[in-house]
């Protein structure tokens, strides 16, 4: 399958037409709604609970701030407990713009405090253990925190040591990148790959086994940077190879097809069945482990996609799954439609940290937060949970700069756009447009619960 461009000087009439659409919709606010997906489940009655029970949050990120501010309106009396250490925000799906030279950390910081509703209680603590026979959580001041309802919103762990040699603290240096792990890494990454530009070389992009947060940002970092080396004029002073951990690059079937094709039409050699064990930083040489054994390969510059895990308090838990394909990175066992604990009926999940088949992403974290509000509300109200995830998430996947494909698929990897006129499988301006300059704001009203 190619690529089917619509770039912005060919002036056609369809072209015309969309952006004439585009404008409507962005001066409607409706992308904002739209952005991360237009299938946001709100409770259909809109009333307020009263209630004196106890709902402890465990995560200040993009999912747990999100419940917490919709949590905070759709109760009244209740105490709500956010924990979570953490003061700066970071808008992560920043993060690839920032490895790659196009915005700098700035952009992506921001702080807990203008989100977190004053009516909720903020914790600066991390929770070391999870005691749900008890409904109790342990903080690292060795508090016990009791609660009536848990959610569950810490986010996912990188797991740098499962890669022999490799240290978060080497990222930005011996030519070794990771788009990752925190905005000044990915910083230090576009300085790094800054150098190697200079150089000339072999580029390596790793990805990691198994689930991974949006698992479109190790393409997208290969295809930025090849696309800047064209547009230097440097492109044949470099080799680069991808290393894919098994025999796929995305799990949507006809995005996967594309990518297959299209990196090999760059000049992207995709190595299959490669999974990254170990980097020798000072010689620059990464080993694999392959069909055939162990191989090593020589790099200029690398970027290092680790293997993900839930946080361990979680994976040392219950709450974990303790079998099937979830139970490798320990995550957070609930139902996939419900995101309720399939064991411990009080708990609820959102966010990277839950065990379900697809959905780390910031636009599943959108679309499972209004389904947790209500099935939370349900249960409290002695029912049962009767909303339901149906697996959306979202990839504004970037092929050039300037242009990106505007993939969102479900459970049943099928493609469900949500604006008509964008054809997800169409390079296109405009999620350009939407991942450079609008999709932090739709983020920002989704942390206030607003879409
Ligand atoms: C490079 C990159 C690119 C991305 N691109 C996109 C994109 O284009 N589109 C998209 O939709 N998504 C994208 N994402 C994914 C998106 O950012 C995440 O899916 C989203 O942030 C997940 O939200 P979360 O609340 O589950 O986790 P986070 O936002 O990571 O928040 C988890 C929070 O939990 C806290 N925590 C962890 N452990 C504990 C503990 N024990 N006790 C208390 N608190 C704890 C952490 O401090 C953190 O504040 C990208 C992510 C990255 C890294």
């Amino acid at each position: 399958m190619s690529i089917d461009k619509d770039s912005h000087n060919n002036g056609g009439a369809a072209v015309d037409s969309n952006r004439r659409k585009f404008i409507k919709l962005t001066s409607m606010g409706a992308l904002s709604a739209g952005l991360f997906g237009i299938s946001s489940f709100t409770r259909a009655d809109g009333k307020v609970l009263e209630t004196k029970a106890r709902i402890v949050i465990v995560g200040a990120g993009a999912a747990g701030i999100s419940l917490a501010n919709r949590l905070a309106r759709a109760t009244s009396g209740a105490e709500i407990t956010i924990i979570d250490e953490r003061e700066r925000h970071l808008y992560q799906p920043g993060l690839t713009l920032v490895a790659t030279g196009v915005w700098d950390t700035h952009s992506v910081l921001d702080s807990n405090s203008r989100y977190i509703p004053r009516s909720v209680k903020w914790l600066k603590n991390s929770v070391v253990q999870f005691d749900p026979d008890n409904n109790r959580v342990q903080t690292n001041d060795n508090s016990w925190i009791d609660y009536d309802y848990l959610l569950v919103a810490t986010g996912l762990e990188l797991n740098f040591s499962a890669i022999e040699g490799m240290d978060a603290s080497l990222i930005g240096s011996k030519g070794i990148g990771c788009v990752y792990d925190n905005p000044e890494h990915a910083s230090r990454t576009w300085q790094q790959m800054e150098s190697f530009i200079n150089e000339g070389g072999v580029g390596i992009f790793t990805r990691a086994p198994g689930a991974i947060k949006c698992a479109g940002a190790p393409l997208k970092v290969a295809m930025l940077f090849e696309h800047d080396l064209r547009q230097r004029n440097v492109r044949d002073r470099f080799d680069l190879q991808y290393t894919a951990p098994a025999v796929g690059l995305f799990s949507q079937p006809d995005v996967n097809e594309f990518l297959k094709g299209h990196f090999p039409e760059r000049g992207i050699n995709i190595n299959w069945n490669h999974r990254l064990t170990g980097i020798d930083a000072d010689t620059k040489r990464a080993t694999f482990a392959t069909e055939s054994g162990s191989q090593t390969l020589d790099y200029d510059f690398i970027h290092v996609v680790p293997p993900m895990q839930a946080p361990r308090p979680i994976r040392e838990s219950s709450l974990a799954w303790d079998s099937g394909p979830f139970a490798v990175g320990g995550w957070l066992e609930v139902d996939q439609h419900t995101m309720q604990h399939r064991r411990y009926a009080n708990v609820f999940g959102a966010g990277d940290c839950v065990g379900t088949p697809i959905g780390k992403t910031a636009a599943s974290v959108k679309a499972q937060v209004p389904v947790v509000v209500h099935n939370l509300l349900r249960v409290m109200e002695g029912s049962s949970a009767d909303a339901s995830y149906n697996g959306y998430t979202s990839c504004p996947l970037i092929t050039e700069r300037g242009e990106a494909m505007l993939v969102e698929f479900d459970y049943d990897l099928k493609m469900i756009p949500s604006f008509g006129f964008i054809n997800p499988m169409k390079a296109q301006w405009v999620p350009w447009i939407m991942k450079d300059k609008m999709l932090r704001g739709a983020y920002n009203a989704m942390l206030r619960g607003r879409v």
